[in-house]
């Protein structure tokens, strides 16, 4: 018990020292994290894998949220709001008096320009060469600065574990046939492919149902420098929680940082990162040796 509890206070007191004494250096350095630059630039976001979600085709049958839970072995559970145990969630959006309606499937978008992975001191989330966003938990130290930067409040904290981990969608990039939530979509509501084609498909169902789509436009297009999860819809884009985004990437509105930014703090994360991974192992081992 003695030997617990030191473990969970030694651990308390390292985010402690991160965010009484290093959340500014941090922050700082969060912001010039020198390896989002070289990330998933291999494939034009073209070639990216991503999804189109048309709204105007979706039941709310919620097979897409079953199949999710079950790739990724997450536990049922009632909430109203992605969590570290929900990466996908179906929720329906009516107007005050009931005249529009709309459901909208929330995940993590896939950003073409991660504001999580530029935000991340130590680069536990980075973007793939073909474009999903994933996330390497020996390298998290904790910081949350992901949750922060993200436009669309995808990054969550799994507090059913004993360290907390982020947890996202990652849009099954180990999964031979791709996204479990798209292949099980009885609708066609959500389509996997190549953003490219994606968009074209996109923009061909708006020209053939003039006035069906909101603005006849894809969101996800442009907003926010892009993203790999493309959405139509036939209300309102804000109506149904989409963020107003211009085309300037997220990261890009703190990327000036990096001119500023000395290395000492890189040198400051990182070793943080190094003493954190350290508590992580030994912990690991205690908790080994017990069983
Ligand atoms: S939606 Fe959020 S978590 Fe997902 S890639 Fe974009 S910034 Fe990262
Ligand atoms: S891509 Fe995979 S992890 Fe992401 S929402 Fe779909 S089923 Fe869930
Ligand atoms: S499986 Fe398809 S139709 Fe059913 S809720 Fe999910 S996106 Fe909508």
């Amino acid at each position: 018990m003695e030997n617990e509890h030191t473990q969970k206070l030694s651990r308390r007191e390292f985010l402690k020292l991160i965010g009484a004494a290093a959340s500014g250096l941090l922050m700082a350095a969060a912001t010039a994290n020198p390896s989002f630059a070289s990330s998933g630039e291999e494939l034009p976001p073209e070639e990216h894998w991503a999804m189109l979600y048309d709204a105007t085709k979706c039941s709310g049958c919620r097979e897409c949220e079953v199949a999710c839970k079950s790739y990724n072995k997450l536990s049922e559970e009632d909430v109203d709001d992605l969590s570290g145990n929900t990466f996908t969630l179906i929720k329906l959006y009516q107007s005050e008096d009931g005249s529009q309606k709309s459901f909208r499937k929330f995940q993590c978008m896939h950003c073409v320009e991660p504001a999580c992975a530029a935000s991340c001191p130590v680069s536990a989330l980075h973007k793939i060469e073909n474009g999903p966003v994933i996330y390497d938990s020996y390298k998290c130290i904790g910081c949350r600065y992901c949750m922060q930067a993200c436009a669309f409040g995808a990054p969550r904290y799994d507090w059913s574990l004993a360290y907390p981990l982020i947890r996202k969608c990652e849009m099954c990039y180990h999964r031979e046939n791709g996204p479990a939530c798209a292949e099980i979509c009885p609708k066609q509501a959500l389509m996997f492919g190549k953003r490219g084609d994606l968009i074209e498909i996109a923009k061909a169902r708006i020209a053939v149902n003039a006035g069906k789509y909101f603005e006849d436009r894809v969101y996800g297009e442009f907003e926010g420098g892009g993203t790999s999860i493309l959405i139509l819809s036939a209300v309102p884009f804000e109506a149904i929680g989409l963020p107003a985004l211009d085309p300037k990437p997220l990261p890009d509105r703190t990327r000036w940082a990096l001119n500023i930014v000395p290395a000492i703090f890189f040198g400051v994360g990182g070793a943080m990162a190094a003493v954190y991974r350290s508590s992580k192992k030994s912990d690991k081992e205690a908790e080994e040796k017990k069983a």
